[in-house]
């Protein structure tokens, strides 16, 4: 099937009868449309963001993107990592600011809602709750394995065992139904920096990945890996190549938390992904998936030149 911005069959979901006209179509004024979203970006309610979103917004049209989706941090009970995530009682407060953002920028840049969310096993029936409160259009489904509580239930002093334990949980979010993509999905490697091999990793993983596979989920590839203890996009090229095999489709996040981020690294996702043999990205509006070929997305970004300078810069490591 061709990639273009051609709808896939839906995954695991009924059949929506997607419409391909559904996609924005804007001009990035370099002649080639726009198509290409920030599919993971943050707001300051997360507390370890910078920027107001219309900041986001305003990169996102200096790099020629379509949209933006935001994806901020889920509230979680029980005061579970507060100190990285929108309180329970902000939750309207982000819904509000993304619409009022939507509405600011129509008919510019097209702003969608989403959320990251943690698995964190426990906590499944909060989250559902949680996506039943507003028409989200993507969620992502994320592993955090460095914050105080998932170091507390599973670190046991073996990383080896730990690092095992955090790819099972994320076929276990895969398998929830949940989410639409596994954000950041090797995040584990920069806790076992010393063990942790590239290559030898794929072998020992094989069996969460055809789960993750069967489920029909996609994964992320997330470009802020690059400015963290092992520094590469997460994942890296060997775990990207095993997902290309067993066909699960990917989606392409800078990880933004502040506003110079948004798209950055784009450029170098699409080489890896062309790498490991990908012809197309995934994105969701309404919970419904659709592809766009690498080469669009290439030939639409701008602002080549303002990626590298913050790559120059070095960046703060995301901490969440
Ligand atoms: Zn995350
Ligand atoms: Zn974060």
């Amino acid at each position: 099937m061709p990639c273009s911005t051609t709808p896939d069959p839906p995954n695991h979901r009924p059949d929506p009868s997607p419409n391909n006209d559904a996609l924005p179509r804007g001009s990035t004024g370099a002649g080639s449309a726009a198509v290409v979203y920030e599919t993971h970006l943050h707001t300051t309610l997360c507390r370890h963001a910078t920027g107001d979103l219309s900041e986001y917004a305003d990169h996102a049209l200096a790099r020629g993107l379509a949209g933006i989706t935001v994806t901020c941090h889920c509230p979680m009970p029980d005061g579970h990592s507060a100190h990285v995530r929108m309180a329970e009682d902000e939750f309207n407060t982000y819904l509000a600011m993304v619409a009022d953002t939507r509405d600011a920028y129509a008919g510019r840049l097209d702003v969608r809602l989403g959320l990251e969310c943690d698995y964190f096993p426990g906590y499944e029936s909060y989250v559902e709750n949680l996506l039943w409160r507003a028409d989200f259009d993507f969620v992502l489904g994320s592993v955090h394995p460095h914050l105080p509580e998932y170091r507390d239930a599973y670190w046991m002093g073996d990383p080896t065992a730990f690092k095992h334990g955090y790819f099972e949980h994320l076929a276990q979010a895969a398998e929830t139904g949940l989410f639409d993509s596994l954000a950041h999905p090797d995040l584990v490697k920069n806790m076992v920096r010393d063990t942790w091999n590239a290559q030898g990793v794929v072998p020992a993983i094989t069996g969460y990945l055809d789960r993750i596979a069967h489920a029909g989920v996609c994964m992320e590839l997330n470009t802020s890996g690059l400015y963290k203890a092992v520094p590469e996009m997460n994942p890296g090229p060997a775990i990207l190549r095993a997902m290309q095999v067993r066909g699960i489709p990917v989606t392409v996040g800078a990880d933004a938390h502040r506003p110079e981020r948004v798209g950055d690294r784009f450029e170098d996702a699409y080489d890896q992904l062309a790498a490991a043999g990908y012809e197309c990205v995934s994105l969701f509006q309404g919970r419904e998936r659709y592809r766009v070929s690498i080469d669009a997305c290439r030939a639409s970004l701008t602002g080549v030149a303002e990626a590298q300078a913050n790559k120059a810069d070095g960046l703060q490591a995301h901490r969440a």
